[in-house]
Order: structure tokens, then C-alpha cells, then sequence
């Protein structure tokens, strides 16, 4: 197959949703049409269980799991899907961000009970910034839930996107007959099996016909054709260029669970969603189709076995072909690396392959060359842009609990930030070395690694920073900024770019400082060029 018709064929994508809408069934689901899965049960959970959050047994497991769930890949129709994990715990919602980065579109799924949650609205709110295109999925429509003309306009509102119905159900909850399918003009009707995989649709060109009574019963019909007609009348059309942009997200309505509506959504998303996108790096602007090989870390997962200290680092192909066994050009290092072994991903194993395309991940073993954002070429200077930190919810000092072991503290410290497990600030003051984190759960994982791969101890004190902001001075040489530094010298740190923050320990002193020096910019977020 010519390399152009490869990256075509390419559909790279995440599935984001708040924990428990089905994201996990969904996949699932999507993996049994792909044949790559022969049964429900396979998939496992990558979720946190409640509780868990000092049972370190259960953070292994999930760590186990995240490595095996986090491409999941298959063929279907001759396309070759690669879905991206992303964590729907929201102390992992900074891996999930990064994943972003490396997906062409995603698919977001919302319970139709629940409608909107917090999750949601977090991670749509980046897609929405970067102009991903999305497809919304509304789930568990076997059970009573929020009528679809609210939550589609729930939809609009909270998550600010513009929607289209692509299909829309007939009842809901015990009442629930089946959908429409306004994209191919057809009828599905629901019977509750999950164990069917193909279903059988009835193509309806005209709603009036009587056929459709026939079908689901006089009331449901009717019901039916006055809320097709104003979803005609409410909602734009489809507009593959819209939806392309980001401007535009079909909606398509059924029950994960019940592998139902899940058939519709997969041949839309062959259809219409993207193949690999180029991407803008520092230098220019990288399309898919260039000869020559690049791509980016994404992702770095330490190793589970504990006689093997590397870990892997998860690479999305941006353009060009990755080849086993050629060198490449780590960007940031300046310097030449092989790979013997790339790691590609199916539905449920990993395979060394010789030869991958713009849209596919690769997982290469890493002692510790990689951190997130890293860059690798066939010779060019190319940095990649999109991998920015946010500022952490949690901020501790860490201690060394074992002054013979300072050293493994410190490698370890350093890998694990370098995978992106939390962030270092160092005091500007003192010296003294701040862990930010998005969760709480975090600083147990990072003990735990610390003593079980580093063989270091280390101990927490609080600290009160209610943010991090990156600081931005118009002028270096303004009185103003001098004065900013020697004010605030207590609470200023660097970042692992040596980038200089500001940690506020409260929004009124973030407010004071910022009226206080109006030409220094606070940003939350460590990439603001
Ligand atoms: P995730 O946290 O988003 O990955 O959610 P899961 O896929 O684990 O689903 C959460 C719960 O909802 C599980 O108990 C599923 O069995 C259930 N569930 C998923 N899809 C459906 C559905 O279509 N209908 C019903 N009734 N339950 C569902």
C-alpha cells in the first residue's frame, strides 16, 4: 500500500468522558466490531476505584493497566483505528491533556442521566481550544434520562459546542424503541440483546410512511416525526468542513452497554473523522505526507517488571515513517538514538514492528533520554509545540527521609517528573524543592515509586500555594520587575525549564500582585508564546 493511502487510512483518536458515562464499555464495544476482541470482559477498567487512594496495591494495578490500555488499536473497514486512553480520575487529568496532544479527533461520551459533568466539561473545553474535532456519543439510553432536546441544549451551553443530531431515539429508558438515523436515513430498532453484533436496520426514506406505526406503534411515530422535524428545523445542517474545524459536533444517541447505536457512530467515524492532521511545531507548520520521519513523546510509562528500570515512551508518528533500527535525532539532546525494538499496539497485545505511519503510536524503551514534549527527527530541528504544564491543585516540599540515599532521591525525583507524574518547582530562596500535583493521589505514588524503583524515602510538608504562575515580564530591565523579584522572593521558584513561577498562596495575593506590577503577565500555564 502506497505511504499515502497509509496515512489516509489513519484515524487517531481519544474517547474523553467524566468517570462512569462508559467510556471503557464504548471502547469495548468498538473493539468487538473491529473483530480485534472476541468478547465483552476484555477491556479492563483503567479506573480508580473510590478508596483507593491509600491502597498502593490498587495505584500497581492501575498502572498495569494503564500501559495495557493505552493504545488500543484495530483494523475495521480497512481503516486502522488507534484510540488513545485518557483517564477520566481527575487527579490524572494532566495525562489525560497531554494525550490530547497526539489525538486527530475524539468522541465524547455523556450519560444521558447525568447529562454534563465536570470532567466533561474540563476536557471538551481543551479540545474545544485546540479545534479538535469532536463526535458526542449520549449513553445508557435504556435508561430514564434527561429529555434529548434538553440535553442537547445542556450540551450547548455548558460545553459551549455548536451540535448536530446525527441520530436521534425513539423513547427512552422502557420506553426506549430504537433511533433514527438521520445520517443514513434509517431505523434501528432496540431489543436489548448485547450479545447480537450486527444489527439489523430498516431503512425508512420517508417518515410518513405508515410503515414506521408498523414499526414502533402509532404514539412513538408520531412523536418521532415531530421531533425529526424540529430537529430540522432547530439545527444546521452536517457540514463535514465545520465539524473538520472544530466548529460543529455531530451527536449520536445509544447504549454502550447494550452494543447499541455504537455501529452507526463507528461508520460515521470512519467516514467523516480526520486522518492525521499536521501539526504545528516551533519551526513551521509539519504536514503528515513529508517523506521524513518525526514525531513527539507524549507519554512516559515506567516499567511494570522490576528487574527492567527503563520505561517506555509513547511516540506519535507526526509524519513521515518510523523505522526500526534507524537512527534519529533526539531534538533536545542533540544527539543520534536507535531503536531495536519499537513497540506497536493492538486491541490486546504489544508487537515489535518494523515499519510505522503518521497517526500511529509507537512505544520505545527508554533509561531515561525521554521526557514528555521531547521531539525526534530524521536531522531536522523541529520542536514540537502543545505539551504545556498547567498549574498543580497540590503543592508539598518534599524531604529526604534517608540522608545515605539523597542521590537515588533525586534521580528518582527527576524521572518521575520527566514522565510527567507531577511537577518540581525549586525555592529561589532556599533551594528548597516544592511537588505540584493535580491530585492528591499523586504524592502517594510518587513515595511509593520513590522506595520501590529509587530505593529512596521521602516525607511531605505543607504548603500553602493556591497557584503556579508562569511569569512573563514585558520588560527583564524594568525597575518594576526588579522590584517584583526582591518583593517577592519568598514565593518565587523555577520550574525543571528553569522557567521562573510565581507561587501564589491565595487568589486575593494573586489579584494584589498582579494590579501591583501591571507589566508582568501571570500565566497558568507554562507555554504562553
Ligand atoms: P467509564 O468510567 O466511563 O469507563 O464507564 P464504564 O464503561 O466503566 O461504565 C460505567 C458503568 O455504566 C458500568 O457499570 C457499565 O456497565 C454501565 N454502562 C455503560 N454503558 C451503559 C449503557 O448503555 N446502559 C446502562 N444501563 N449502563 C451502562
Amino acid at each position: 500500500m502506497s505511504f499515502i493511502k497509509e496515512i489516509n487510512r489513519r484515524r487517531t483518536f481519544g474517547i474523553i468522558s467524566h468517570p462512569d458515562a462508559g467510556k471503557t464499555t464504548l471502547t469495548e464495544k468498538l473493539l468487538l466490531f473491529g473483530g480485534a476482541i472476541q468478547e465483552a470482559g476484555a477491556v479492563k477498567s483503567n479506573k480508580i476505584k473510590k478508596g483507593a487512594t491509600s491502597d498502593f496495591m490498587e495505584i500497581e494495578r492501575q498502572r498495569g493497566i494503564s500501559v495495557a490500555t493505552s493504545v488500543l488499536a484495530f483494523e475495521y473497514n480497512d481503516v486502522k483505528i488507534n484510540i488513545l486512553d485518557t483517564p477520566g480520575h481527575k487527579d490524572f487529568a494532566e495525562d489525560t491533556f497531554r494525550t490530547l496532544t497526539a489525538v486527530d479527533s475524539v468522541i465524547v461520551v455523556i450519560d444521558v442521566a447525568k447529562g454534563v459533568e465536570e470532567q466533561t466539561e474540563k476536557l471538551v473545553e481543551v479540545c474545544r481550544m485546540r479545534n479538535i474535532p469532536m463526535i458526542v456519543f449520549i449513553n445508557k439510553m435504556d435508561r430514564e434520562g434527561k429529555d434529548a432536546f434538553d440535553l442537547l441544549d445542556e450540551i450547548e451551553q455548558k460545553l459551549g459546542l455548536h451540535v448536530v443530531p446525527l441520530s436521534f431515539p425513539i423513547g427512552m429508558g422502557y420506553d426506549f424503541k430504537g433511533i433514527y438515523n438521520l445520517w443514513e436515513g434509517n431505523i434501528n430498532l432496540f431489543s436489548g440483546d448485547s450479545r447480537k453484533n450486527i444489527e439489523e436496520t430498516i431503512e425508512i426514506s420517508d417518515l410518513q410512511s405508515p410503515e414506521l406505526n408498523k414499526l414502533v406503534g402509532d404514539k412513538a411515530a408520531n412523536t418521532l416525526r415531530e421531533e425529526i422535524e424540529l430537529v430540522e428545523g432547530i439545527y444546521p445542517k452536517f457540514n463535514k468542513e465545520e465539524y473538520l474545524n472544530g466548529q460543529l459536533q455531530p451527536v449520536f444517541f445509544g447504549s454502550a452497554l447494550n452494543n447499541f447505536g455504537v455501529r452507526e457512530l463507528l461508520d460515521c467515524f470512519v467516514e467523516i473523522a480526520p486522518r492525521p492532521r499536521p501539526k504545528q511545531s516551533e519551526e513551521r507548520l509539519v504536514k503528515p505526507e513529508e517523506e521524513k520521519f518525526s514525531g513527539f513523546v507524549f507519554k512516559i510509562h515506567a516499567n511494570m517488571d522490576p528487574n527492567h528500570r527503563d520505561r517506555l515512551a509513547f511516540i506519535k508518528i507526526v509524519s513521515g515513517k518510523f523505522k526500526r533500527n534507524t537512527p534519529y535525532l533526539h531534538v533536545r539532546h542533540g544527539k543520534n538514538l536507535k531503536f531495536s525494538s519499537p513497540n506497536a499496539f493492538f486491541a490486546e497485545k504489544k508487537e515489535i514492528v518494523d515499519v510505522s505511519y503518521p497517526g500511529d503510536i509507537v512505544g520505545l524503551h527508554d533509561t531515561g533520554n525521554f521526557k514528555i514534549g521531547d521531539t525526534l527527527t530524521e536531522g531536522e530541528v523541529i520542536n514540537y509545540k502543545g505539551v504545556p504544564s498547567f498549574s498543580p491543585e497540590h503543592f508539598r516540599y518534599i524531604n529526604n527521609a534517608d540522608p545515605l540515599k539523597s542521590k537515588q532521591l533525586y534521580k528518582g525525583i527527576d524521572q518521575l517528573m520527566d514522565e510527567g507524574v507531577a511537577q518540581l518547582f525549586t525555592l529561589e530562596l532556599n533551594g528548597r524543592k516544592v511537588i505540584g500535583t493535580v491530585g492528591a493521589l499523586q504524592y502517594e505514588v510518587i513515595q511509593y515509586r520513590l522506595e520501590h524503583e529509587y530505593g529512596a524515602k521521602c516525607t511531605y510538608e505543607n504548603l500553602n500555594v493556591h497557584k503556579a504562575c508562569w511569569v512573563e515580564a514585558k520588560d527583564p530591565k524594568s525597575e518594576e520587575y526588579k522590584e517584583f523579584l526582591r518583593v517577592k522572593q519568598r514565593f518565587l521558584a523555577k520550574d525543571k525549564q528553569n522557567q521562573l513561577v510565581f507561587l501564589a498562596d491565595s487568589p486575593f495575593s494573586l489579584q494584589m500582585t498582579q494590579q501591583k506590577y501591571p507589566n508582568i503577565k501571570f500565566h497558568f500555564t507554562s507555554e504562553f508564546n
